[in-house]
């Protein structure tokens, strides 16, 4: 009996702790999706990060060689200021926040860093400085503390407060039972839309990196909500170089440049006021956010460019 009761008991064991690293690992395939495909160079050198400035020059791309997702695409986002996408679905925002990230190599062109080519560095140091906000930030089965000092692991009680603070999370943390030690997730307590960008915020504060990603929440946030988490969004991207994909045209009017991606290539670009003068796409999408507005349903998902 005994050598029968033996094994199952750590079958058990194993299967339990397997279960949990299995959870969390397709956690960390979300946040860092494909992140194995691309092996660093052997004479990969480590970013020498000043303030973070980020330039695509002529940058083709395609996930497969049939199909250009990005076409000789070019810009900048000087250190410290912050730029924004918008277009429609397909467009290719996203591959570009990925390419940032070298989830894969472009094809043609380049991306530099800070005037380094993204090809010649350690990912690592790479995306030590680089902090993400994604639409829809996974949690670990952990507790809330664990998942905000994710950003810095190491970091003291008192910077995951700090963090917890300006992002405007730390009271709401305070009213859960058991305070920071509540664990959260799929396993846990649930988190609103709106608390889990939080969590993402306070991560990002702690890590202090000096670019920030980050892809705006399409809706699931009601107005209210909304309203206070742009405050939250600011503190993080004060005084880093921000990319910014947007849904809706209000939180971008004081971008220093918006891009206007279209089938894979900025159609158009500039800041808000002019691209309003000039009556093309972007126009047509701010007019049809005012319409919307009128309309009564300013927090309607269903307008996602918006
Ligand atoms: P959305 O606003 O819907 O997020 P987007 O502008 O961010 O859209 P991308 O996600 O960059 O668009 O996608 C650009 C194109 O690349 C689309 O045609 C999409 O189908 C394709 N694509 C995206 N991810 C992959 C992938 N992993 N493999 C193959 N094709 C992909």
């Amino acid at each position: 009996l005994m050598d029968l009761y033996m094994p199952l008991n750590w079958f058990g064991t194993y299967y339990r702790a397997i279960q949990k690293n299995f959870v969390d690992m397709e956690n960390m395939f979300d946040l860092l999706k494909e992140e194995e495909e691309i092996v660093d160079d052997p004479q990969a050198k480590p970013l020498l990060a000043a303030g973070g400035e980020i330039e695509f020059s002529k940058v083709t791309f395609g996930y497969s060689p049939e199909k250009l997702v990005l076409k000789d695409v070019s810009f900048s986002v000087p250190s410290g200021k912050t730029v924004a996408i918008v277009g429609p679905s397909g467009a290719g925002k996203s591959t570009i926040v990925r390419l940032i990230f070298r989830f894969y190599d472009v094809n043609g062109g380049a991306i530099l860093v800070d005037g380094q080519d993204i090809k010649s560095l350690k990912q690592e140091s790479l995306r030590k400085n680089i902090g993400v906000v994604p639409q829809d930030t996974v949690l670990f089965n952990n507790t809330i503390f664990y998942n905000i000092e994710y950003g810095k692991i190491g970091s003291s009680s008192e910077e995951v407060f700090d963090a917890a603070r300006n992002a405007d999370i730390h009271d709401r943390i305070l009213s859960f039972p058991d305070r920071y030690d509540t664990k959260v997730g799929e396993r846990g307590l649930r988190l609103s839309g709106g608390e889990k960008q939080r969590v993402a915020i306070a991560r990002t504060l702690l890590k202090a990196p000096a670019i920030v990603l980050l892809d705006e929440a399409t809706s699931a946030l009601d107005t209210n909500t909304e309203r206070n988490i742009q405050a939250a969004l600011a503190s993080v991207c004060s005084n880093r170089t921000t990319l910014i994909i947007a849904h809706r045209l209000s939180t971008i009017i004081h971008a220093d440049e918006i891009l206007v991606m279209k089938d894979g290539s900025i159609a158009e670009r500039g800041r808000h006021e002019a691209l309003l003068t000039t009556g093309g796409i972007y126009a047509g999408m701010w007019q049809q956010q005012l319409e919307n507005l009128d309309a009564g349903n300013g927090s309607d998902d269903s307008q996602k460019t918006v």
